[in-house]
């Protein structure tokens, strides 16, 4: 085998998971479809709250926290209740996540460099029972430098690896289908697209100038939502919500795809929970777009007022920061 692991795709998912493998003396190749501006991904463009449990920013501001509410906000907001298992890992990985946040996390990220704004936010605090949606405190640990101040740290640590041979780093390389043999993965293969002197987050050109193959026991799926694709959003728009709005805009840039997910499907990947998708209701379109569609969302200020398109304040608790999903509801029933 060429490389011990193949990682597909360089957002922050695929830096992290570059940087601890080749950090333990593997070799690994990592691939992204987008330029190397794009380093980072959707992170970069990200506010970047941090989830973190009983800190010392929390401690510092009085809040109490605890690994055991934090766990109750988790199951009152995840809603674990599907059949077949469908939960099962994203409940083992819920319970591996809570206890990452109460433990070694913060000590790990400010190892880097990491640190933290000393304010707490409170995103999604719910606003129902207790032990429904939404966080009972808050936990919204925002990083100095937001979105950029995250990526920074495992870029350098994936670049290092570049330096001394542990990593190579593939741009324009986009992943068309995973190789199998036997039902086991063995590689990947694609499409060499045409270099792009696009800046972060534009566009970027889809000509095919080549191709590739590469072979690896190890192939991890790092490639993102689907928050550009909406097609992809209408086909798996929950039923709950009634039908997908007319018109949407989209928070993240264009390669924000969620091609991988059919390719990985197609290769026996498990897919699940397709319907649980996350959206801002607070969003307008950017004056100044960088994306396809660009929405930007707007951080309320304390005197805000909200109107459904009847005219009619939201009902409580669906103001922005406190149930996203649950206004969305009631967006959807009031007209698009
Ligand atoms: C404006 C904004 C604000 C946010 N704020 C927060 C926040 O405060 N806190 C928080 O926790 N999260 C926040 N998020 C969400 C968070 O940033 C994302 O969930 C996270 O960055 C996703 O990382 P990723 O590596 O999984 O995916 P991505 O960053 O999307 O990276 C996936 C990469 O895979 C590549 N790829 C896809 N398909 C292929 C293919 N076939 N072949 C090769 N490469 C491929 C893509 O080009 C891309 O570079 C925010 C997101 C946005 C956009």
């Amino acid at each position: 085998m060429e490389y011990d692991a193949i990682v597909i795709g360089a957002g922050l998912a695929g830096l992290v998971a570059t940087a601890e493998i080749a950090d333990s003396g593997k070799k690994v190749l990592l691939l992204d479809q987008e330029s190397e501006a794009n380093l980072g991904g959707q992170a970069w463009w990200s506010f970047r709250g941090l989830f973190l449990i009983d800190s010392p920013e929390q401690r510092r501001l009085g809040i109490k926290d605890s690994k055991e509410l934090a766990w109750q906000d988790w199951l009152g907001t995840a809603g674990f209740d599907r059949e077949n298992d469908e939960d099962l890992w994203a409940r083992k990985w819920a319970e591996a996540y809570v206890d990452f946040a109460t433990g070694e996390k913060r000590q790990w990220l400010h190892n880097m460099g990491v640190r933290f704004f000393p304010v707490v936010g409170w995103a999604e605090r719910g606003g129902y029972i207790a032990d429904g949606h939404g966080n009972s405190v808050p936990r919204f640990h925002i990083v100095w430098g937001t979105g950029p101040g995250i990526v920074a740290p495992f870029e350098r640590r994936v670049r290092e690896h570049i330096k001394n041979g542990f990593v190579d780093y593939r741009p324009r390389h986009r992943v068309d289908e995973l190789l199998t043999n036997d039902g086991a993965i063995t590689g990947v293969a694609g499409s060499l697209l045409e270099p792009s002197t696009a800046a972060r987050g534009e566009d970027s050109s889809r000509t095919i100038i080549g191709d590739f193959e590469y072979h690896s026991q190890t192939v991890l799926v790092s490639s993102g939502g689907i928050g550009a694709n909406f097609e992809l959003i209408r086909k798996n728009w929950p039923s709950r919500l009634g039908q997908p709005p007319k018109d949407m805009i989209s928070g993240v840039p264009a390669h924000v795809d969620g091609r991988m997910l059919s390719i990985t499907e197609n290769a026996g990947g498990r897919i699940v929970n397709r319907d649980r998708m996350w959206h801002y209701t607070e969003g307008i379109k950017n004056w100044n777009p960088i994306w396809s569609k660009h929405g930007i969302r707007i951080l309320p200020g304390p005197s805000s007022i909200w109107l459904d398109a009847t005219g009619q304040r939201f009902q409580a608790p669906n103001f922005p920061g406190f149930d996203t999903l649950g206004t969305l509801e009631a967006i959807q029933k009031t007209g698009l």
